[in-house]
């Protein structure tokens, strides 16, 4: 594994922690966990669309403007929501990673 890589895997391990912290152990079902990681996907795209599209972003003038670092955070984001429902099937079916 090369050193970007498991830089990138720290921080999604930071932000599962902080995931963990914020709503405690979650076992959803499949099609639960797909909406939650639909959502986040969909915060990813409206990061970056706000970014390449200024002039659409209805809360720029609260926040400031969108970065790449806003889109970035939101994939570090779906990621982390990726690995916690891999967690949570392998709870529910009693299966350990292989
Ligand atoms: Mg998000």
């Amino acid at each position: 594994m090369g050193e970007a890589t498991a830089a990138v895997l720290a921080e999604v391990g930071a932000e599962r922690q902080r995931q963990d912290a914020r709503w405690g152990q979650q076992d959803h079902a499949p099609e639960v966990w797909l909406m939650v990681l639909a959502e986040e996907v969909g915060e990813a795209n409206q990061a970056a669309f706000e970014h390449l599209f200024p002039r659409f972003d209805k809360h720029a003038a609260q926040r400031g403007p969108r970065s790449l670092a806003d889109y970035r955070r939101e994939l570090v984001q779906v990621a982390a929501v990726a690995v916690a429902a891999i967690e949570s099937l392998d709870r529910q079916s009693g299966s350990a990673p292989s």
